[in-house]
């Protein structure tokens, strides 16, 4: 019965390292498109002045402008 010791305890621990992973990875930029699933591609520096830093070379599909932050459930 030694195994099932602190199996609980454990869990919540995986619970709460699950959690801050999850923090972790919505702050970052996404690494592909959520769309197709192709990587994205860092956009070449603009004169415009414009705000776009990863897209898709695929669908268009552009972060920041089209990025919708995970939410926690
Ligand atoms: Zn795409």
């Amino acid at each position: 019965m030694a195994a099932a010791q602190g199996g609980w305890w454990q869990l919540l621990d995986i619970r709460k390292q699950a959690q801050e992973e999850f923090d972790f990875w919505a702050s970052q930029p996404p690494m592909a498109c959520p769309l197709c699933g192709e990587p994205l591609r860092n956009s070449p520096p603009t004169d415009s002045g414009s705000s776009v830093e990863l897209y898709c070379p695929f669908d268009g599909w552009q972060y920041p402008r089209d990025y919708i932050r995970p939410q926690r459930l």
